[in-house]
């Protein structure tokens, strides 16, 4: 059999997808919030498969007769990301993998040391903090929000000097550099194999930037937006589907703002578009 590795978040995972059930259970709970851990509670076997079988990694390994290589555990750092390659590669070896798919996410989701498995006195300490817990602890936010202003708005208001925030910011750049590389890295490996590497953009805006990165926007998969244009920025594809993008559009009690089943179906054509130009 042969294999196809998806690294991703929860938009590789498939989060939210079960809403699209057309079953009462279902379109009960489009009513309600519905974010991961409100689903996770009310999950059975059947929004298990459906939301397996209809995220766009389901879709492309389907049309090319292969398998779907996707992490069971939903979100995703870099770490896990490595975890689930490096855990493939000592299991099969890698020969029957014919592509490694990378939807970027957010570095901060990272831990400090890259790793889940790092064993030094922090680590152990707080295994998988990731970068974002960091700077939530240095700003006391606990906010989930990523964003670099909302950060810098947060230092403003307490009483951490200038310098320090000038260190910090250096810190934080060097870091999200080495992740990057680190990545670029492990993935020539793979490709020194015979595996092509693809990329889809970041649905993070300020996270998009990195594709200013040679190795990424060389390897960057076009999208096909809702107008049939193609799109290299996640934000310019979203744009493109005028309000049928997440799922809130459909179900606005949601809350869940993750891809649509649509959207994933027009996310796995553009792979497949891209995988057959080059397998
Ligand atoms: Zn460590």
């Amino acid at each position: 059999m042969n294999h196809i590795i998806f690294l991703g978040d929860s938009y590789t995972w498939g989060e939210g997808l079960e809403l699209f059930i057309e079953k009462d259970k279902w379109i009960k709970q489009r009513k309600k919030i519905s974010n991961y851990d409100d689903l996770i509670k009310v999950k059975d076997e059947e929004s298990e498969t459906f939301r397996e079988q209809n995220r766009f990694a389901s879709i492309v390994a389907k049309h090319f007769e292969m398998v779907e290589v996707v992490n069971r555990k939903n979100g995703g750092s870099l770490s896990d990301n490595f975890k689930l390659l490096e855990h493939f590669e000592k299991k099969t070896g890698m020969s029957s993998v014919n592509a490694i798919i990378v939807q970027l996410s957010h570095f901060y989701r990272t831990p400090i040391h890259l790793t889940s498995n790092c064993k030094c006195t922090f680590c152990k300490t707080l295994p998988d903090y990731p970068i974002s817990s960091i700077i939530h602890d240095i700003v006391e936010n606990n906010s989930n929000d990523f964003n670099k202003n909302m950060i810098l708005n947060s230092f403003k208001k307490t009483e951490i000097d200038v310098e320090f925030m000038d260190w910090f910011w250096k810190w934080v750049n060097w870091i999200e550099r080495f992740c990057y590389d680190l990545l670029e890295f492990k993935l020539k490996k793979y490709e020194d194999m015979g595996i092509p590497v693809l990329f889809i953009d970041s649905w993070d805006v300020e996270d998009s930037y990195v594709h200013t990165r040679k190795y990424i926007v060389d390897r960057i998969i076009p999208l096909i937006g809702d107008d049939g244009k193609l799109y290299k920025k996640w934000v310019d594809f979203e744009k493109s589907f005028d309000g049928t993008f997440c799922i809130n559009d459909y179900f606005k009690n949601t809350n869940n703002h993750h891809p649509s089943l649509r959207t994933h179906q027009y996310i796995a054509k553009s792979i497949i578009k891209k995988l057959e130009e080059i397998l």
